[in-house]
């Protein structure tokens, strides 16, 4: 058995864990630790076909799940496989925009940039401080999300609002998914058999994050979400664009203090807030079909607002190679496919709803009309690139040598 990269995906109360080998790409296994910090915390994972759980120690944090995963590839002689650990970092702030070996300085870098993503680096944080108790020997890379938008042009990351805040305290569109557009417009290049510095793409991951990229000869040019993971699309529980204005107006009309808005904006709206169902698509089209009309309702707003982010990148191109759908949503909901591609016949977007509805899972697919331009299926790998990235850059320390 070949070198194997263990790639961890640290949530604030979830671990997701795998284990790939970046030469054949296999995954040799691949798991979660979700509820953590609760007693109702679990680990779950599935090794040579075999869906397993293992235990989980008080204080059920992080540490502890990773001590039980150690514990497991200790049991199975695995260990001395893995060569490195590959972190998914959510947000590199402008100083990242490449895998990076991590060291203290650069998790004390990590940390300085928490402001900026205050869900997301604190956690990915506890994560690489965890593998470097339980791992101490190992190299380990952070791979962030925000690296592949570095390359956005200015005009694309300013905002509207006075200059010196981007100069004095770096407010600016950063954009996150990086991993996953950046994964599925190459293979979107390969897949129609052009060079990817010969292609134009608009990707679009819609899962319980949502986010669209126009993606230029292979860079990120523009992306929808910002500064932070809230602007854009309308999201599972995140609000989206909203008129700024809205933010005062529930401060000022309706008393609400601002940790309320944070979470409101972050927690309470999207399809959950629209439905007041869920935040779940998968269950919204249920009720939907079964007449529920605030169901029907999310569904039909979440996929204009796509649609609408979709078409307003056109003005990144000259001529466009194909759109792209990822993630849960865009991998898996013929119906949410549908109802954006309607909105987008003028830039000369038509589905076949036969291809549409019949998908092999997990395939890569075109479900373009004949008079259309690509509209392609993706399912996104993220895991995969952060194996691959880490192991590319230890593999050019060595050279370095
Ligand atoms: P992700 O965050 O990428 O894991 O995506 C999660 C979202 O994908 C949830 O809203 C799920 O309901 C949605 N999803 C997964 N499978 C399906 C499906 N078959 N039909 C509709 N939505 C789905």
């Amino acid at each position: 058995m070949q070198s194997q990269i263990l790639v961890i995906n640290c949530g604030s109360s979830s671990l997701k864990f795998s284990v790939i080998n970046p030469a054949d790409k296999s995954v040799m296994l691949e798991g979660i630790a979700e509820q953590l910090q609760s007693p109702q915390g679990s680990i779950t994972l599935k090794y040579q076909q075999t869906k397993q759980s293992l235990p989980l120690k008080s204080p059920y944090d992080h540490q502890a799940a990773l001590d039980s995963i150690v514990k497991f590839l200790t049991e199975q002689s695995l260990m001395a496989l893995i060569q490195a650990i590959g972190h998914r970092v959510v947000h590199g702030g402008e100083k990242f925009n490449q895998p990076t070996l991590l060291d203290t300085q650069v998790i004390d870098n990590i940390k300085t940039l928490s402001p900026l993503a205050p869900l997301h680096n604190p956690a990915n944080v506890i994560g690489i401080e965890a593998c470097l108790k339980a791992f101490p020997d190992l190299p380990q890379v952070a791979v962030f999300d925000t690296a592949f938008h570095q390359t956005l042009p200015q005009h694309a990351y300013l905002y509207g609002i006075p200059l010196e805040l981007y100069q004095e305290h770096s407010i600016r569109k950063y954009g996150f998914h990086g991993t996953s557009h950046y994964y599925v417009v190459n293979k979107a290049a390969e897949y129609l058999n052009k060079p990817i510095n010969q292609c134009n793409f608009i990707s679009a991951h819609l899962g319980n994050g949502c986010s669209v990229t126009a993606v230029k000869q292979g860079q990120s040019v523009d992306t929808s979400l910002g500064m932070t993971p809230l602007e854009g699309l309308i999201m599972g529980t995140r609000s989206g664009d909203i008129d700024a204005g809205i933010i005062f107006d529930l401060a000022e009309r309706l008393g609400y203090q601002l940790e309320e808005i944070k979470t409101l904006l972050n927690k309470q709206s999207g399809l959950l807030g629209l439905s007041g169902l869920s935040n779940d698509c998968r269950e919204l089209e249920q009720a939907a079909n079964e007449g529920n009309a605030r169901a029907s309702l999310a569904l039909d707003i979440f996929a204009y607002k796509a649609a609408k982010t979709i078409a307003s990148f056109a003005v990144c191109f000259n001529q466009l190679d194909g759109i792209i759908f990822t993630g849960g949503i865009g991998e898996n909901s013929s119906l949410i496919r549908e109802k954006i591609t309607q909105h987008l016949a003028l830039l000369h977007i038509n589905i076949n709803s036969d291809t549409n509805n019949n998908l092999e899972r997990g395939t890569i697919c075109n479900i373009a009309s004949a008079a259309s331009i690509p509209c392609l299926i993706i399912p996104t790998n993220e895991e995969l690139v952060i194996a691959n990235q880490t192991n590319q850059l230890l593999s050019e320390e060595k050279r370095n040598v």
